[in-house]
């Protein structure tokens, strides 16, 4: 296959679905398999459908859930609150929404009476990580109070995101206010949450922390990152018995040349408006590889040869240098990086960038 390509090893992934997902509802709670970071790709939803232990299927935009099976078996959840442009199309591809404004509520109930649907939401509450998510409890009353006024609306639970904006680590205390959500809308108002929904990849260190655990109201996390890089994303640790290396992103060298390392002449700014940080190491062995900023932030590789050296890049070249290689690099040979979430997220948006899978 041609380069550059983005490669997932089907095998590695199905891995950390299993056994992170059984990890999960051994704890008592129901897992949401988020599937943006891969623009919910078929070949990779097809691993996290035949999963047993995710039972919905999560994503934030509409587009991606159209690459679903159509007979999946799972839940569809929208993860990003929806806009009022498109609450038809929201009510029409997903079961569940989160949200947090009672005008696209409202919009929702609409939308989901002409198609003659229920339309189930889960509440999103901000426990000052300061995204989405009603933050006063004023609010949180008075919208819960006209949600049960509608008829094509169905409350299914509460919701709280972390270490997204904020960078708030979630701890028992800060989930707790979750459940105490619950327990106060429950007591005032005639109604059952069903789904109390504690987070993302950063509530997973909880569930392995001796010291701390998950308040028992919680019952579903919504997980991304974890089931695809293997890692924890409060403290950013790997989990055990998980695969990190389930993607690679491979670029092909188009120059490899003996050059000097400092620019010869007047420098002023370069392609990107930006003064340029270079140290003057002598010649060195110089290749340029083609990817570059359209695809992927070369600061997001990480070199799987740990004695090459991304040295800059532009638009759609990458530079590398080679000096110090035990291998022989030639034109024309592969280079394969590690990536981060962003390089995973770029790779898997970007027309350029192959999809390749190994079976
Ligand atoms: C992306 C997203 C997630 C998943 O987050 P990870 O850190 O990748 O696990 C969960 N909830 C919401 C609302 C999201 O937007």
């Amino acid at each position: 296959m041609s380069n550059p390509k983005i490669t997932t090893d089907l095998k590695k992934l199905r891995h950390n679905l299993d056994v992170l997902s059984k990890k999960i509802t051994n704890d008592g709670m129901s897992v949401m398999g988020v599937t943006k970071v891969f623009c919910a790709h078929p070949e990779i939803v097809k691993e996290y459908e035949e999963c047993e232990g995710i039972t919905y299927l999560a994503d934030s935009r509409i587009e991606n859930f159209y690459n679903y099976p159509e007979d999946s078996e799972k839940l569809r959840v929208l993860l990003r609150l929806p806009m009022l442009s498109e609450v038809d199309e929201v009510v029409e591809a997903v079961d569940i929404s989160l949200n947090s404004e009672l005008k696209t509520i409202r919009n929702l109930n609409k939308a989901a009476e002409s198609l003659n649907k229920k339309h189930q939401i889960i509440l999103m509450v901000d426990l000052g990580d300061l995204r989405e998510g009603i933050f006063y409890q004023e609010e949180l009353m008075k919208t819960v109070k006209e949600i049960m006024t509608l008829n094509n609306i169905y409350l299914l639970g509460l919701g709280v995101n972390l270490t997204c904006y904020g960078a708030v680590i979630p701890d028992y205390d800060v989930l707790k206010q979750l459940e105490d959500y619950k327990e106060l809308l429950e007591g005032e108002f005639d109604l059952s949450l069903e789904v109390i929904s504690g987070g993302n990849s950063s509530s997973l260190h909880l569930i392995d922390d001796p010291e701390s655990e998950i308040p028992k109201g919680i019952n579903n996390l919504r997980i991304g990152e974890a089931f695809v890089l293997g890692g924890e994303t409060a403290y950013d640790n790997k989990l055990e018995n998980m695969h990190q290396d389930v993607f690679s992103l491979t670029a092909e060298i188009i120059e490899f040349k003996n050059k000097p390392s400092y620019p010869i002449g007047n420098l002023g700014v370069n392609a990107f408006g930006e003064k340029p940080d270079i140290e003057d190491k002598g010649d060195m062995d110089r290749g340029i590889i083609a990817i570059g900023r359209q695809d992927v932030r070369f600061e997001d590789l990480t070199p799987v040869d740990s004695n090459i050296e991304i040295i800059g890049g532009s638009s759609d070249h990458t530079i590398i240098d080679f000096t110090k290689a035990e291998k022989d690099y030639q034109v024309g040979d592969e280079v394969v990086f590690h990536v981060n979430y962003g390089a995973l997220l770029s790779s898997f948006t970007s027309p350029y960038v192959k999809k390749e899978f190994k079976k």
